[in-house]
């Protein structure tokens, strides 16, 4: 039986699962993070209750005080407790900025956040400190943290599908994120990364995950098969189009930039169809033989879902993690059933997905794909460099 506080929440993150479509306001109040199950066991927060008895050092950050354009992001001293039971203390070297830092600045009635608030979900530096009982970390380590916050006690958290936790939350999106020079995580969201450099450790987790999740899980690509990934300089793209090539699979990607061809290509993408001049669903015929291809990856949503979905062979599934071009793609169901198509949703994926991802980078064999270092002061540059989609590949804040 869930408990109020649990529905709440699990109502919380439908409306997050939504992509932060305007939703109308109910009675209904979303839950704080600091409250939602879990949470109270392990505060991701430097500013909430739980820490009010605690020794609090001063730390610099980059704050949004409100929604709003880049201009919203301030430097701020702030103030961070010790870390309490299995919680750890980063030293933030590096943090890497994702789509969700754009929702989540702008805002929209799907988040409640309390402000200051600090985005960022992709964290690499050194362990500083660590709270009691806090295990498998040594201070002065290397490492970075896994993004997706579980309750770790509930049956999708024991089973290992912990980003189907009812209380699943993303640093920087629901809880307080790295865009600091200090962090406080748990125990069990920190990885070792060796001698991997600050920005391309920072590069990896949150597009990594998704990417492992999509191609994998959701995907199940398989050696021989044809996979069309939209989007190719995304940091989900290019991980979705490595992962596609270890598994044996020709990969077609898109791009509406000429100046991101080379570089898809590089990664390993067999294609890259320019889609800004020629049309995404007429490209992937030509290049399948008038067949189409068996999976298909978009985060774009809109009008390239539609196309995306008449892209696919019969009988293929189109993997979907984001919807940056627009929540209501116009499609006719008939062609679903007719061409026994599969539309498949993915968000994130489990801490084990980081894990044996990682194992592939540090053999050399998965490389994050960096398109620029920023220093921490300069996000909101940063954050306009991102909605102007100039990058091919993650930008970085770099942490002095
Ligand atoms: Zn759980």
């Amino acid at each position: 039986m869930l408990g109020d506080e649990e529905r709440g929440t699990e109502r919380a993150l439908v409306r997050e699962s939504l992509r932060y479509e305007d939703l109308p306001e109910g009675g209904e109040q979303r839950s704080r993070p600091e409250v939602t199950q879990g949470a109270k066991r392990r505060v991701h927060d430097a500013d909430g209750p739980f820490r009010a008895e605690r020794a609090r050092m001063k730390t610099e950050a980059m704050v949004l005080l409100g929604h709003g354009g880049p201009e919203a992001l301030v430097r701020q001293a702030i103030e961070l407790g010790e870390p309490g039971p299995r919680e750890v203390r980063i030293r933030v070297r590096a943090v890497a900025l994702n789509h969700l830092d754009l929702w989540v600045r702008r805002g929209g009635p799907a988040f409640k956040l309390e402000f200051p608030h600090r985005l960022g979900s992709d964290i690499a530096g050194e362990v500083e400190a660590v709270g009691p009982g806090a295990r498998g970390v040594t201070v002065g380590e290397r490492v970075l943290v896994h993004p997706g916050v579980s309750c770790g006690v509930c049956g999708a958290c024991k089973s290992g599908s912990d980003n189907l936790c009812r209380s699943y939350r993303i640093l920087g999106e629901n809880t307080q994120g790295g865009y600091a020079e200090h962090v406080v995580v748990g125990d069990d969201a920190v990885l070792p990364i060796g001698a991997q450099p600050w920005a391309e450790a920072a590069a990896l987790p949150l597009c990594t995950v998704t990417a492992w999740q999509m191609a994998y899980r959701k995907g199940a690509v398989a050696p021989g098969m044809t996979v069309l990934v939209n989007a190719a300089g995304s940091g989900v793209s290019t991980m979705l189009i490595q992962l596609c090539k270890l598994a044996g699979a020709r990969v077609i990607a898109t791009t509406t930039s000429a100046g991101k061809v080379e570089h898809a290509r590089a990664l390993g993408a067999d294609e890259v169809l320019l889609t800004s001049e020629e049309e995404l669903t007429a490209g992937v015929r030509r290049l399948t033989g008038k067949l189409g291809v068996d999976v298909a990856f978009d985060h774009l949503g809109g009008e390239p879902f539609e196309k995306t979905l008449a892209a696919l062979r019969w009988g293929g599934r189109v993997v979907t993690c984001g919807a940056t071009a627009g929540f209501h793609p116009n499609f006719d169901l008939r062609t679903v059933f007719f061409k026994q198509l599969e539309i498949r949703g993915s968000t994130m994926g489990t801490k084990g997905d980081l894990v044996s991802a990682m194992a592939l980078v540090q053999a050399g064999r998965l490389r994050p794909v960096v398109d620029r270092v920023m220093p921490l002061w300069d996000a909101a540059e940063a954050h306009r460099v991102l909605e102007r989609r100039e990058a091919f590949g993650k930008v970085v804040l770099e942490v002095p």
